[in-house]
């Protein structure tokens, strides 16, 4: 066998349309400590993409803090599709006892998002825990009504992600809501993570590993912030999860079940025995990237390229 460089680009397909993605793609990087991923999305520029290179090196120098769990409780997801599908998906889930569920999709009927959400209570049973994700889709009013209503379809939310957008509207739908909220975008898109904290805009924060360069500045993070963290992907490879898992089996503490179960949504992954959920649970470890599988998914030429480009570009402002 030859020896395999330390730097690979790929390119998976996905198995069902996200984020308006058909496929997902990135480098692999190797250092002392390993592989680390670095995938930022197209859509994010230099500036944005250094934080994500950040993680990579992270995982390829220096490897990441003592975990103090074995195994983190994963959710599964249920995008917007119909009661039947939904049921399907809980159950099929590999054991989850806490659902996430996609609600306010564009397009469809009021009363759909009810209808998945009374399937996915059926399919968990009383003691499952719900959580919808509307990504931002509703202003401060609408949230306060819908909520009050997805919460009695749900038998009761764990929490509502981001139903709002900004940390404005999540500190003023906190004040008008019992369903406990989560920051997502507010946290991590924003200029200044703390004002949540400072607005007491949330309950939950969810984090993120590459969007916030790397698994130290995530602990970090989580120390100033003070409230219960949510792990979740950014659709990695499992190369790229093994850094979330990380994260989360070092938090001293875990209250929520983590959005970290996202490796069966591409077609392909990079090693061969991926960071899959058992009884509703990954394993904490750090699979290593199968040197057939990074041959198999190698992207194209025209591609590699331009992720060069991007590196090169990225490099010089970190
Ligand atoms: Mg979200």
């Amino acid at each position: 066998m030859s020896a395999q460089p330390d730097l690979a680009v790929w390119d998976v397909p996905l198995r069902t349309r996200f984020r308006g993605l058909t496929r997902r793609d990135g480098v692999l990087v190797r250092g002392d400590a390993g592989w680390g991923e670095f995938s930022p999305f197209w859509d994010y520029d230099d500036d944005v993409a250094v934080r994500w290179w950040r993680a990579a090196r992270e995982a390829a120098d220096e490897g990441w803090p003592d975990p103090v769990r074995t195994h983190v409780p994963v959710n599964v997801t249920v995008p917007a599709v119909d009661p039947e599908h939904a049921h399907r998906i809980v159950r099929g889930s590999g054991g989850c006892r806490t659902a996430k569920v996609k609600v306010a999709e564009p397009g469809q009927p009021v009363g759909a998002d009810e209808a998945r959400l009374e399937a996915v209570r059926d399919a968990l049973g009383a003691d499952g825990a719900i959580r919808v994700d509307a990504n931002a889709a509703w202003d401060v009013d609408t949230a306060v009504a819908r909520l009050a209503a997805l919460d009695r379809a749900a038998g009761g939310l764990e929490y509502a992600e981001q139903p709002v957008p900004g940390v404005d509207d999540l500190a003023a739908l906190r004040r008008r809501t019992h369903v406990p909220l989560a920051a997502d975008e507010a946290v991590r898109l924003g200029d200044d993570p703390l004002a949540v904290v400072r607005r007491q805009a949330a309950d939950v924060v969810v984090l993120k590993v590459q969007p916030l360069g790397g698994v130290r500045a995530c602990l970090r993070l989580a120390e100033q912030v003070g409230l219960p963290v949510v792990v979740s992907s950014a659709l990695e490879t499992s190369v790229g999860l093994a850094a979330g898992l990380a994260l989360a089996a070092a938090l001293p503490e875990l209250p929520h079940a983590c959005g970290l179960a996202t490796a069966a949504l591409l077609a392909d992954d990079l090693v061969t025995d991926p960071l899959l959920p058992r009884g509703g649970a990954i394993e904490v470890r750090r699979p290593l990237p199968s040197p057939d599988l990074l041959a198999a998914a190698a992207a194209p030429r025209a591609l590699a390229e331009r992720w060069g480009a991007r590196l090169a570009a990225v490099r010089a402002r970190a």
